[in-house]
């Protein structure tokens, strides 16, 4: 294997001119230590991409003069550790051809001040500002198609995401989980810079974070006093140290599923950070969307590769209608209904091949739900409040230790507004008709005529995104997927691809 060290942008254009892959990109400040090393492995493995390096000192991230000078650069070493790790080419870049004099060309970022309000930014003024330039700058010129970062810096990785997102930069961010000395410690180029008694506190403190998440797991409480206390009692000096929400980073509540506990010490001259996170219940995933955008089917093999709980809400809904039909109850009567719902009893069955039964009150109707007659009536009566508040408890019942994939049209805005991932799944009103038609078919349903099937959807989107209560609606922080075009698995590979992105790696472990 070549082995590239390219210096300047126009020798990075060449490179990729003569290779024509696309780029797994891991960036660096440099004083390589087995955290890269595993970021590169990664990148190594990843879609057979060439994997390209970055060694940049970004002096724009450096609030501290002295922390920049002092920064540990053992470039030699560095280089001998990218390649036999596998990296394909090595970018080492002057800080001139990264930040060019001429500054009108240099596009400054201004970090999420959400994210960058709290922890870190809080004692790095500015800090997260230069992280969010260089990076920006260094996917301009790099034009990876991932990028690899370590979930050490937590906080970075989801300020960067975030960057991402706002500028629609095309590349896709893989993170990985922090890299751990045999003492606990998370590996850090910083970590060179402690004399031996700074690791014993560095030591100390992995430890006690540690020690909190084993706690936290038994009574679901921590007690940032007594933490600080004792790392006071060895002498440690805390810059901070804060329990909050993974994901916005805000102070951690009683309500909160994933969260963090995270601190920065200072030994000696060296800043030093670390985590943990807490995990309440399994997390959630809720995929809502309009009808026949895949849903179902895209639910049921999530749950099966997560070995998770399916939820299919729109079943019980169909159920209860039929139920309803067959009972001759008058749903316009109140007391009529309640007496009803109040002797109903839904259950999933699993059978094999990755199939549910529906079970109402005994009566198995899983095929009698798919009916047309069901999907023209089942919108009306799942607009009744009292239908839906029925369902809803039932359905936050069969979720309430988590480890859930659930389908509807509710579920991210109503019945799991707290679920770790959201996805709103739609497609064309043409490609919904057409493979609700395939299906009804080969579920013996007869030939199904595909206009009369395209207009009940049609008038099915509508009641269910017009209804009062609780209507089909994508939830604020939902992601939309549009599946036209794409086959289930590419539909289910990219859902899980996000989920497993955006629950930390650390909680896989
Ligand atoms: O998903 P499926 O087509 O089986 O859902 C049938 C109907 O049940 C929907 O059209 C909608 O009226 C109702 N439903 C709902 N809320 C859910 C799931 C389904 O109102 N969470």
């Amino acid at each position: 294997m070549t082995k590239t060290i390219l210096k300047t942008i126009k020798e990075l254009n060449e490179w990729r001119l003569i290779n024509q892959r696309n780029i797994n990109f891991v960036p660096t400040m440099g004083n390589l230590h087995p955290g890269h090393e595993k970021l590169i492995r990664e990148a190594k493995k990843s879609k057979n991409n060439l994997v390209l390096l970055s060694i940049f000192i970004n002096p724009l991230q450096f609030n501290d003069k002295k922390d920049l000078i002092n920064y540990p650069r053992t470039i030699n070493k560095d280089i001998d550790l990218a390649f036999s790790a596998g990296a394909n080419a090595i970018f080492i870049p002057c800080v001139d051809e990264i930040f060019p004099k001429n500054v009108n060309k240099i596009k400054y970022i201004k970090a999420s001040e959400n994210l960058s309000n709290t922890l870190c930014g809080i004692y790095r003024e500015g800090h997260f500002d230069g992280v969010c330039t260089v990076v920006y700058r260094l996917i301009n010129i790099v034009r990876p198609e991932v990028i690899f970062l370590g979930e050490k810096d937590w906080q970075q990785l989801l300020i960067i995401k975030e960057m991402v997102t706002k500028y629609n930069l095309r590349v896709a961010i893989k993170s990985i989980d922090t890299h751990r000395d045999l003492n606990g410690i998370p590996f850090s180029s910083r970590n060179n810079l402690l004399v031996k008694n700074d690791r014993e506190k560095l030591k100390f403190f992995s430890k006690e974070l540690f020690h909190a998440k084993k706690i936290f797991n038994q009574t679901k409480t921590i007690s940032l006093g007594k933490i600080i206390k004792r790392l006071k009692g060895k002498d440690i000096r805390v810059e901070y140290l804060k329990h909050v929400n993974a994901f916005n980073l805000k102070e951690s509540t009683s309500e909160m599923n994933i969260t963090m506990l995270a601190g920065a010490i200072i030994c000696g001259d060296t800043r030093l950070i670390d985590h943990v996170f807490f995990m309440k219940r399994d997390p959630i995933i809720a995929i809502d969307g309009p009808a026949g955008s895949g849903k179902s089917t895209v639910t049921k093999l999530i749950a099966k590769r997560l070995n998770f709980i399916f939820l299919d809400t729109g079943a019980m809904y169909r159920a209860l209608s039929w139920y309803l039909i067959k009972e001759k109850i008058n749903y316009d009567n109140h007391k009529d209904l309640n007496s009803f719902l109040s002797n109903i009893s839904i259950k999933f069955k699993s059978v094999e091949g990755a199939k549910q039964h529906v079970i109402i009150n005994n009566h198995n109707v899983t095929e009698k739900i798919r009916s047309q007659e069901i999907s023209s009536i089942v919108s009306s009566i799942a607009s009744i409040k009292e239908v839906r508040e029925f369902l809803v408890k039932e359905q936050r019942k069969i979720g309430d230790n988590g480890g859930i994939v659930a389908e509807g049209r509710d579920i991210g805005s109503k019945v799991f507004p707290d679920a770790e991932l959201k996805i709103f799944l739609t497609a064309t009103i043409n490609e919904r008709a057409k493979r609700r038609k395939d299906e009804l078919e080969a579920m013996d349903h007869g030939i199904v005529d595909f206009e009369q099937l395209k207009n009940e959807i049609e008038k099915r989107d509508f009641d269910d995104t017009n209804r009062k209560i609780s209507p089909l609606i994508k939830a604020e922080d939902a992601i939309e997927i549009i599946s036209d075009g794409y086959t289930i698995n590419q539909v289910v590979d990219k859902i899980l691809e996000i989920y497993f992105e955006t629950i930390p790696k650390e909680l896989h472990l």
